[in-house]
């Protein structure tokens, strides 16, 4: 951390610019506390490492005090002089005693009071919860930055997230949505879109914004999704349907079962009716086709349905644990199984009268590639 205080109560804060020898003259004069826990501090002046000072090892204090890696040290001064530059006053690992907390910055400045929280290291969520709440009992809103380190590309717009990720992005927002920072390459990268197509990978619309040329409001506006995102899935899908699934979860062997059954056909030949990138798909922790394979079956299996018993029938699969939510949001089961009915009414697959839906023909599934990539770039153009 850069903030310490002295015998006096006076606050040292490192990012202010002190050089090398002043701050070694400074170490053999004055003593430093933790404003948090009042232990002593030790002052590491380094060469390769950010002046910043340390806890001695095994030393309790109430706010978590991982080992800080250069990485996170380089961005949170980076973004205290990026928030300061905007002239919105940044404080740097201020202690609100109240909650015991240190966020790396906070930002008080008119109507927005804001906590940002710049995570290089794991953080389970049970932790998350309890940091987000302690800002929310203050009337803070906390943002988390995910440090740059923490994201895997898989190829084009996919991702590799896992529940770590997760956790970071359903708060407040309609859409989950990711927010990044690079210290080494200055820049940020939002993820917006977020349309998992397997459990841990998942496509989305990114945004590089070098810290230059980037201001407040950016971080926090939405864009609409690109148009190489549909693309990218298209492509990926055709990679799915002629490569093995090295791993299959249970629920995917589930449903490969199932529509084996039925129709008499394995997974690269599923539907293209069960790949569909609808907005709430995100809602389940399964790949793309375990959820909609199972309403697929069951629109396809009855002569019509209402709307109502298909979220009926996906929240009976939800509760007997068939099928996992990322998160506990009823209200998401719904919009995404209604995306996913819509979806399929607007590509004639399905037919409406009064409120009733059922299958536009009858439904025959060939395990023939060619018709089916056909059907793929049908359902997966703009
Ligand atoms: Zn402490």
């Amino acid at each position: 951390m850069f903030s310490a205080q002295s015998k006096e109560g006076r606050l040292i804060c490192l990012a202010d610019g002190y050089r090398a020898d002043e701050l070694k003259r400074m170490r053999e004069r004055h003593t430093f506390y933790c404003p948090a826990c009042h232990h002593k501090l030790d002052l590491k002046i380094g060469a390769k490492k950010l002046h910043h000072f340390a806890h001695k090892p095994g030393s309790a204090c109430p706010v978590p005090h991982e080992p800080e890696s250069l990485y996170h040290l380089k961005g949170k001064r980076l973004l205290y002089e990026w928030l300061g530059g905007q002239g919105l006053r940044p404080e740097l690992e201020p202690y609100l005693r109240t909650i015991r907390q240190r966020p790396d910055l906070l930002v008080n400045s008119g109507t927005l009071k804001m906590a940002v929280e710049f995570q290089c290291a794991n953080l389970n969520l049970k932790e998350y919860q309890k940091r987000t709440a302690g800002f929310l009992k203050l009337g803070i809103e906390p943002l988390w930055i995910v440090g740059g380190n923490r994201l895997k590309r898989s190829a084009g717009c996919f991702f590799q997230l896992s529940g770590f990720h997760w956790q970071f992005s359903m708060r407040n927002e309609k859409l989950p949505k990711l927010l990044f920072f690079c210290p080494d390459q200055k820049a940020f990268l939002v993820l917006e879109h977020l349309i998992p197509f397997l459990t841990n990978k998942t496509s989305a619309s990114a945004r590089y914004l070098p810290l230059q040329q980037t201001k407040w409001h950016d971080l926090t506006s939405s864009k609409s999704r690109s148009s190489y995102q549909l693309d990218a899935w298209k492509r990926n899908l055709l990679k799915f349907r002629t490569t093995p699934s090295r791993f299959l979860s249970k629920e995917s062997k589930q449903i490969a079962a199932l529509f084996y059954e039925r129709f008499q056909i394995p997974l690269p030949f599923f539907p293209s009716e069960v790949f569909l990138p609808v907005p709430s798909g995100y809602i389940f922790a399964h790949p793309v086709y375990v959820w909609q394979g199972h309403l697929y079956l069951y629109l396809t299996t009855r002569s019509s349905f209402h709307m109502q018993s298909a979220v009926l029938y996906m929240d009976k699969l939800v509760q007997s644990k068939k099928l996992k939510l990322r998160r506990n949001q009823r209200e998401t089961v719904v919009n995404a199984v209604c995306e996913y009915i819509q979806f399929l009414h607007e590509k004639g697959f399905l037919k409406k009268e009064e409120e009733v839906y059922y299958p536009a023909g009858p439904i025959f599934l060939k395990p023939r590639l060619a018709e089916l990539l056909k059907r793929d770039e049908r359902y997966f153009s703009e």
